[in-house]
């Protein structure tokens, strides 16, 4: 009989909180278990800064510039996560936001949701995700400004601990975006 280390350890948490892991309902729990946080977590075996190498300007078939210097925002992009301290899913939406540095670099649309996807797909806290999108549009880009706000619930408030559902929200600006002003444009744009 073939095992694999993965199983067992879910099966042994089984075991170890007074369950019988033969009976039928559960029979095949441990390689479901063991699967699924392999899926959740695939973004850890990934480099998501990768995502947004490709970039372009927007000079157009005369190879005439147009300098966009305005906000860019890729709004309610749906997300699950895997909180670290429980390994339960929180989930939400992210909003992220850049003005485009001097060089005038823009980074595809899809790019921006592949980014949060590849922080969002490995144990997180809520804080850490929404500073590395922050920081890695900061670094690929070099914006004149980034702002990033997420909203999520997390099923570790909601089911276990205190169990009031309740909404988190963490927003990173950086740049033109971190003024008082700016934010408060950021975030009725983002519908608050
Ligand atoms: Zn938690």
């Amino acid at each position: 009989v073939v095992t694999n280390p993965g199983h067992d350890a879910v099966r042994a948490l089984l075991v170890a909180i007074g369950e019988n892991p033969d009976r039928e309902g559960l029979r095949d729990t441990p390689k479901r278990v063991y699967n699924a946080l392999l899926e959740m977590t695939q973004g850890a075996r990934t480099d998501p800064r990768a995502h947004l190498e490709t970039t372009f300007d927007l000079a157009d078939a005369n190879g005439e510039h147009t300098r966009y210097g305005d906000l860019i925002l890729s709004s309610a992009l749906p997300f699950t996560s895997l909180c670290e301290h429980h390994l339960l899913g929180f989930s939400g939406e992210a909003h992220i936001a850049y003005i485009p540095g001097a060089g005038g670099r823009v980074v595809g649309l899809s790019k921006l949701a592949r980014l949060l996807e590849g922080y969002a797909q490995r144990l997180q806290v809520q804080e850490r995700l929404t500073v590395q999108i922050a920081e890695a549009l900061e670094h690929a880009l070099e914006p004149a400004g980034v702002a990033v706000l997420i909203r999520a619930q997390h099923s570790c408030q909601a089911c276990r601990g205190v169990r009031k559902p309740g909404v988190m929200l963490t927003l990173q600006t950086r740049g033109q975006l971190a003024t008082a002003e700016a934010r408060g444009e950021f975030l009725r744009l983002c519908g608050f």
